[in-house]
């Protein structure tokens, strides 16, 4: 009798153990199943490399602490055979890219929003103006030499003497374009015209400048930094974000070198981070947006 209670006992112990592993897995996976993003091409590559464990272990070196004791969890565990592994981690998703462009600078704040890019491990690109680009060379020098891009944006910001014909444009995204060079060495030929292309670029215009080899950007997020001047400039890009997010165009936003742009730029870095982006910098390669 007594040793059938032994096996007994030790019996129960194996079931207890078994079904704490299972309740254990069910746990842990159905807590890194959430939250879900539906269909996206995402979910399929993710979910082809749930098996891969030293794919998983590579990762947990960069997850932060919760992640590392989930996954360390659920990898001591026999691999289930489940038909829908969790797959839909957002801090799993493969980053999407956001490029963040401000105008008008450089000016006093731009070594600040430096830093602050620096924090965030993210590029942008500058569309400067040449007599800001000559007050403030140091900022330009430190863009630069951090990886950003430079574009010009004119000299007179005055719609009345840059649009006066195609060649004025030219000339002054030729002068902005050579102080740049001037001050960094580098060969820019990314360009914005004040007020964004449309109305003003006329086919005329946009010819002369491509002809020159220049790419003209405009941008699909407007933050209206300019206007709000307030926390709801962040709230105004991010419902954009999401709503642009889902066309198959880079997502580029416009901002500019502003003291009260700057107050607000932690809370929006932080939210497209936490969202899975990487902020990147525009390259003469990409082919630019434009208003229409
Ligand atoms: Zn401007």
């Amino acid at each position: 009798m007594f040793s059938l209670k032994s096996k007994t006992a030790r019996w129960c112990t194996v079931v207890c153990l078994v079904g704490g592993l299972i309740t254990s897995s069910s746990a842990v996976a159905s807590q890194v199943k959430k939250p879900v993003v539906q269909g996206s091409s995402e979910h399929q590559e993710l979910t082809s490399t749930y098996h891969r464990t030293d794919e998983v272990l590579k990762k947990l070196e960069t997850k932060p602490p919760r992640f590392i004791v989930s996954e360390t969890q659920y990898k001591d565990q026999p691999t289930p055979d489940v038909a829908d592994p969790p797959s839909e981690d957002p801090a799993k998703a493969p980053s999407k890219t956001v490029y963040l462009t401000f105008d008008d600078g450089p000016h006093k704040v731009s070594g600040q929003i430096l830093s602050l890019l620096d924090e965030f491990d993210a590029k942008a690109t500058f569309f400067m103006l040449d007599g800001n680009i000559r007050n403030f060379p140091d900022a330009v020098k430190k863009m630069a030499e951090a990886g950003h891009s430079l574009g010009a944006h004119g000299v007179t910001h005055d719609k009345t003497k840059i649009y006066q014909s195609p060649q004025t444009v030219v000339a002054e995204m030729d002068q902005t374009l050579n102080t740049i060079k001037e001050i960094t060495g580098i060969d820019s030929t990314l360009i914005r015209t004040p007020y964004g292309s449309a109305p003003y670029m006329k086919d005329p215009y946009k010819k002369a400048v491509s002809d020159k080899g220049y790419q003209l950007w405009d941008w699909n997020v407007d933050s209206k930094d300019w206007y709000y001047r307030d926390k709801r400039l962040v709230d105004n890009t991010i419902a954009q974000v999401a709503e642009k997010a889902k066309k198959d165009e880079p997502l580029v936003i416009l901002l500019h070198e502003r003291e009260e742009t700057l107050a607000q730029l932690p809370e929006l870095l932080e939210y497209l981070k936490k969202q899975n982006y990487d902020f990147k910098a525009l390259d003469t390669e990409m082919i630019p947006i434009q208003l229409k």
